[in-house]
């Protein structure tokens, strides 16, 4: 058995996916991890939507290895490096350019929080406006300014007081559809006596990674990017967790059509595991003063080595893509036969970020926890932990999709009959 007694002793009680999984991983390779006492995981998890190309991709590890070796520096805070000048060049070749989008390419820091900080603290600056929107549900980080225009109560009520200036408005279908555009936004807002403020930005995620796996639909999407442009509101697109082709594109605003005047982005953007984020500014939106927006690791050379790769390896055309949206469908159709079994099973999300909720809210919670006894790494998602969330590498195989799927399908008879 794994000796776990070190993190029970001296590890603080914040920890949390352990406690769901008890074993000591020791490697990984692809889309399996492997524990200190060679138990073999299939990945549905994907480090929380950081190993989109797997983990240990052989065609990352070797320019990390041959970087390494060579000497090359490191740390760097954000000075110019030999490894960013080609992490730029990629990702203005075969991520911006491509797409037609014009944008400059900000390091907030290491993380997707740091990106989401740096959005909403630039939205404030150029607009010279406080409030902020964002929905319910939504997730965007765990420091005070992105956990104030998250939803999760859970999440914000130990942390104290709030951002002022921040509201949660309805995400798409709160209202079973009922909602269907943002009138009633435009409405309040174009009413100089209503007393509501004019937001300098509204803050969005395309599905709700945590929150439920929430999907906005594309004319929805359009409709919000309208309003923003009508009343000079900045959107911003949170797409640490659906963006980096989780959803079948690279970005996840793609399908809808819009162009966000800011983009977050962290999690896969190393490929490897290595932490990086990038904030995406339209360029008349670069106003920051030099420093403005600080931090000591805002430049990791191993992660923009990696990262660089990755753009060459899988984002040079679009075959990739293709893949991602085969695997994708394979998935949905998967996951749609196992809630056609189930009374009120409903499958949510898009693209490699897609579950089910089922209707008794502890279900999926035990349905993980039997996976994980059959040897299947997957999390739960929404504010009751009441989807399934199937979240696995991009370059995961057919046949991992069906072993998956099927740990799942028995997985959910052990609990559910
Ligand atoms: N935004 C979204 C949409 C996320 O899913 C997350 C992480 N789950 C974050 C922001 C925060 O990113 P990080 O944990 O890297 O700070």
């Amino acid at each position: 058995m794994s000796q776990t007694t070190i993190f029970d002793e001296l590890e603080s009680q914040v920890r949390s996916y352990c406690r769901n999984w008890p074993v000591v991983l020791a490697t990984a390779e692809g889309s399996t991890v492997t524990t200190e006492d060679g138990r073999e995981y299939l990945d549905f998890f994907a480090g929380a939507g950081v190993m989109n190309y797997g983990h240990n991709h052989p065609e990352l590890t070797e320019p990390l290895i041959d970087y390494l070796r060579s000497g090359a520096i490191v740390h760097s805070l954000d000075m110019h490096t030999v490894a960013k000048r080609e992490f730029l060049t990629s990702f203005r070749d075969y991520v911006l350019k491509p797409r037609g989008l014009d944008y400059k390419v900000m390091f907030p820091g290491p993380t997707g929080t740091n990106s989401v900080e740096s959005a909403l603290k630039l939205a404030r600056k150029v607009t010279g406006r406080q409030h902020i929107l964002s929905f319910t549900n939504a997730f965007h980080g765990m420091t005070l300014g992105a956990l104030s225009v998250t939803g999760n109560s859970m999440k914000r009520q130990g942390a104290g007081l709030p951002l002022t200036n921040t509201s949660k408005i309805p995400y798409d279908n709160y209202f079973s559809g009922a909602v269907e555009d943002f009138l009633w936004l435009e409405r309040v807002l174009e009413d100089s006596g209503s007393g509501v403020d004019l937001p300098a930005a509204i803050i969005v995620e395309t599905v709700q990674g945590e929150g439920g796996l929430n999907a906005a639909r594309p004319e929805w999407l359009r409709a919000l990017a309208d309003l923003c442009k009508a009343h000079e509101i900045l959107l911003i697109v949170d797409d640490v967790q659906a963006g980096v082709g989780r959803t079948g594109t690279y970005f996840s605003f793609e399908e809808a059509g819009i162009t966000p005047d800011i983009v977050c982005l962290s999690k896969a953007l190393s490929g490897y595991g290595l932490p990086m984020a990038l904030t995406l500014v339209r360029p008349d939106l670069d106003q920051w003063e030099a420093g403005e927006h600080n931090g000591t690791f805002r430049g990791h050379n191993p992660a923009f080595v990696t990262g660089a790769a990755a753009l060459k390896r899988f984002w040079a055309d679009d075959t990739f893509e293709k893949q991602v949206q085969e695997r994708a469908a394979e998935l949905r159709d998967g996951l749609q036969k196992i809630a056609d079994g189930y009374e009120n099973a409903v499958v949510k999300g898009r693209g490699m970020l897609t579950g089910i909720e089922f209707p008794d809210k502890e279900a999926a919670g035990k349905i993980a926890a039997a996976a994980f006894r059959r040897g299947l790494l997957v999390e739960t998602s929404g504010p009751d932990s009441e989807v399934l969330k199937t979240m696995p590498p991009l370059t995961i195989t057919s046949e991992e999709v069906r072993r998956g799927l099927g740990i799942i399908a028995d997985a959910a008879a052990d609990v559910l009959g």
